[in-house]
């Protein structure tokens, strides 16, 4: 994992809407171990993935941030990466991280007590972390006078299935990630059970994008006829532009489900004045989709 010191505050504007990006860690990843359909081979023709978002030997980049979006009334929390202290044994590099995200956050230039709402794409481990901070040995709201949102259907699969035994190790993470970050923010009442078309504003609303998890959504951003769009994980990686199969089957909830809904996606916002901005992107993190012969690709936005 990448050092904190390093990162810039990217952001980007839309309209009257401000994107700020802040980083929590930055890593490389084996791109068929991950992602099992797409072969080394397929993806090493996609030369457009150099220099963002591939090292120079074709590995994975991957960024897991938080995505603060100001509109000219609220100031809105997109996703809140892996979280401190946090119990996560099966996965060695999400396991009592001790990073500096919250300075981070501040240095930006935002107050945790100012947040609004906090918008989770999904429940899984590395979206929620921040929901809450360990203060002694309890888990308190990171951001006490926020409204949280979560997907209704999102949120009743984990509750639902909190119970249940199981051998798989991502399902048993999740258990304590609903225990450490998702269960403090419900019993402190901070909690909106919302549907997934929900309007957060005029600016900011819902849209389903289901399979990677249940009930994931993704954001959307509209403002003085400017648009963007905030991937979540329907897309861990801009290689999946060009196959919407490519899907990270380890952990999807139905991966039939997940690449329906990206190539359901990609045909809505290919070659579209939409910004794209991805929640696992790395690099310029942004960009825009375009239709490349019978499938797409994505131009990082400098
Ligand atoms: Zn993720």
């Amino acid at each position: 994992m990448a050092s904190m010191t390093d990162i810039s505050f990217r952001s980007w504007q839309i309209g009257d809407i401000k994107v700020t990006r802040i980083v929590e860690s930055e890593s490389v990843f084996d791109i068929p171990t991950m992602f099992p359909k797409a072969s080394a081979e397929e993806v090493q023709k996609l030369d457009w993935l150099k220099p963002h978002f591939v090292t120079d030997d074709w590995q994975g980049k991957l960024s897991i941030h938080a995505l603060v979006v100001e509109t000219p009334e609220l100031t809105i929390v997109v996703d809140t990466c892996i979280g401190n202290d946090r119990d996560r044994l099966a996965y060695e590099t999400s396991n009592n991280l001790q990073t500096a995200f919250m300075q981070d956050f501040e240095a930006a230039g935002f107050d945790r007590e100012k947040v609004d709402v906090v918008l989770c794409t999904h429940l899984h481990f590395d979206h929620v972390g921040w929901n809450t901070m360990k203060v002694g040995d309890a888990w308190v709201p990171t951001f006490p006078n926020a409204r949280y949102l979560f997907n209704r259907a999102e949120f009743e699969y984990w509750r639902d299935t909190q119970d249940e035994a199981t051998e798989d190790m991502f399902l048993n993470v999740q258990k304590n990630v609903f225990i450490d970050s998702v269960k403090p923010v419900i019993d402190a009442g901070l909690v909106d059970l919302v549907d997934e078309n929900h309007r957060v504003s005029d600016e900011v609303w819902l849209e389903p994008t289901p399979g990677h998890s249940p009930g994931h959504v993704c954001i959307r951003l509209r403002s003085q006829g400017q648009d963007a769009f905030i991937t979540g994980d329907m897309v861990h990686h801009p290689f999946q532009f060009a196959n919407a199969e490519w899907s990270m089957a380890s952990v999807d909830y139905d991966s039939d489900m997940a690449t329906a809904t990206r190539a359901r996606v990609y045909g809505e916002v290919a070659d579209q004045p939409v910004l794209v901005i991805g929640t696992h992107f790395a690099g310029v993190t942004a960009g825009r989709v375009r239709k490349d012969g019978a499938s797409y690709r994505f131009d990082a936005e400098e």
